[in-house]
């Protein structure tokens, strides 16, 4: 039933280029009941002036698969170690294309944990006190070092997302470059702060049991290949409340990391959770601070 539904839908959004976004969402919401939230965009795969301009067209693309929400973190050029002048341009960007988008995409802050008192600073302007309700970490400091605690802490106490990359490299990874194991550290010192695995390091059958003990860590499973079996593991050993879609476009398409769900086999209730239960649950308190009706 599931697989039956994703191609009906790929089908249903190619042969439906005349409808409006609005018809297409209409037209398939009531078909599976569920509502997308994708963890995981950035303003890369397409072209435009302006971070809005360039949200307008992955908002297309989302349309077609009925993904409701959509959250953005980090603007362009990539830039793996920012200065805080960099995070903050590139979080400007962010900035901009929220002010124009209402509430159908929402923003997480890039911070670098090499500079934690700009970085606080950072969360104050963008979420504290900004429309933002997350913290994006990449790949410029390891995440199981302390120097990142205060963080964590600020982002505890404003129930912000934490959203923190994690590898696995074959080759090894970065210098600064977190896997699921450094996360884990983390998690242990924050027990009672959510925080997300970011692709679940990649190599997700190792990634999913790195975390399996930190009851406070979810995984994101975007941003790799559609590889079966990959949900259906992450269910069995986290339970499918600590699973959170998200797709890492333009770097990776929406299809191919929604058929990671719609593909797996998996309870009805569980694919529900994973496509927007469990980040409408995790987000809810922080949205409804800030007026958004969720
Ligand atoms: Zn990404």
């Amino acid at each position: 039933m599931d697989r039956r539904f994703f191609l009906e839908a790929a089908t249903v959004a190619s042969a439906s280029s005349l409808l409006t976004s609005r018809q297409l969402l209409a037209e398939l919401a009531p078909t599976n009941g569920d509502d997308i939230w994708d963890l995981h965009c950035h303003f890369s795969g397409v072209v435009g002036e302006t971070p809005a301009d360039r949200v307008e067209k992955i908002v297309e693309y989302a349309d077609r698969m009925a993904i409701h929400r959509l959250i953005f973190f980090m603007g362009w050029p990539w830039s793996t170690a920012p200065k805080p002048d960099e995070f903050r341009r590139q979080n400007d960007q962010v900035l901009d294309a929220l002010s124009k988008w209402g509430h159908r995409i929402f923003g997480f802050a890039y911070l670098n944990g090499h500079h934690p008192e700009e970085s606080l600073a950072e969360i104050e302007r963008c979420v504290a006190e900004g429309p933002m309700i997350g913290v994006k970490l990449w790949v410029a400091r390891k995440c199981s070092e302390e120097a990142l605690d205060p963080i964590i802490k600020r982002c505890g106490e404003l129930q912000a997302a934490i959203y923190q990359h994690t590898w696995l490299k074959t080759q090894g990874n970065g210098p600064g470059e977190s896997t699921p194991m450094d996360l884990a550290i983390l998690a242990a010192r924050h027990p009672n702060v959510p925080i997300i695995c970011g692709h679940t390091g990649g190599d997700w059958t190792r990634g999913i049991r790195a975390v399996r003990a930190a009851k406070n860590v979810s995984i994101g499973i975007g941003g790799s290949e559609p590889t079966a079996g990959f949900v259906e593991m992450a269910v069995r050993e986290l339970g499918a409340e600590r699973v959170i879609y998200g797709s890492d476009a333009g770097g990776r398409s929406f299809s191919s990391q929604l058929a990671k769900v719609y593909g797996a086999e998996i309870s009805e209730a569980g694919r529900r959770q994973i496509l927007g239960g469990n980040l409408r649950r995790m987000l809810t308190p922080i949205l409804r601070s800030k007026g958004v009706n969720v």
